[in-house]
């Protein structure tokens, strides 16, 4: 099972973190072995951890070299998930021109809240982030700088993606840092689709 994602696909939150908006999407992974559902995030010690709030994509169906047309009949099912990151260390990798796998990549970095049959209609809505009861992140597919079908095609230009892979599609503005005690709603329409709460060893 591949995790794929994407960054700076928010012109908000490239320009938040002092980026330029980006003329192709920024294809990224994380282990597979990074993959949560665990309804507590451990933070790993001494580190600081942001949320990212992302829309995921399931893949059904594997493909590669595939259509925009048809790029949207690869997704299975949909879920809100985090992707974990740390901050500090992604942006020291970033001065120096390094790959920022360790940033994004450690036990508990790809959260998950359940998986829900494909619906385009459900993914249209707004999608938002509440931390101990005041929102901090809210996306909107609209305000995405490449939309899904462009993400998916374009990824499948590069890799051969599989049956189960995840694809994270990039986070909305207002990525801040997690602390022990944390409660997190992730929440679609008004539903929330998964709640968690933030532990620090
Ligand atoms: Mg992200």
């Amino acid at each position: 099972m591949n995790i794929f994602c994407v960054g700076q696909n928010y012109a908000k939150h490239a320009k938040e973190l002092g980026n330029e908006v980006p003329k192709e999407p920024v294809y990224f992974q994380k282990t597979s072995s990074s993959l949560s559902t665990e309804k507590t995030i451990t933070l790993p010690a001494g580190k600081v951890i942001h949320h990212e709030i992302e829309l995921v994509m399931v893949f059904g169906r594997g493909g590669h070299t595939i259509s925009q047309q048809s790029a949207m009949d690869h997704i299975s099912h949909w879920c809100l998930g985090l992707d974990l990151t740390d901050r500090p260390r992604q942006n020291e990798m970033r001065e120096k021109g390094l790959p920022w796998f360790d940033a994004k990549t450690f036990p508990g970095a790809a959260v998950i809240a359940g998986r829900e049959p494909f619906d385009e209609s459900e993914i249209e809505k707004d999608f938002w982030l509440s931390k101990n009861g005041e929102e901090v992140q809210r996306g909107n597919v609209d305000d995405m700088v490449f939309d899904i079908v462009t993400l998916i095609s374009r990824l499948s230009k590069i890799v051969t993606f599989g049956e189960g892979d995840l694809l994270f599609t990039g986070t909305p503005s207002g990525v801040g840092p997690l602390n022990d005690g944390d409660e997190l709603e992730l929440i679609s329409g008004g539903d929330v689709k998964g709640s968690f709460t933030v532990t620090s060893p």
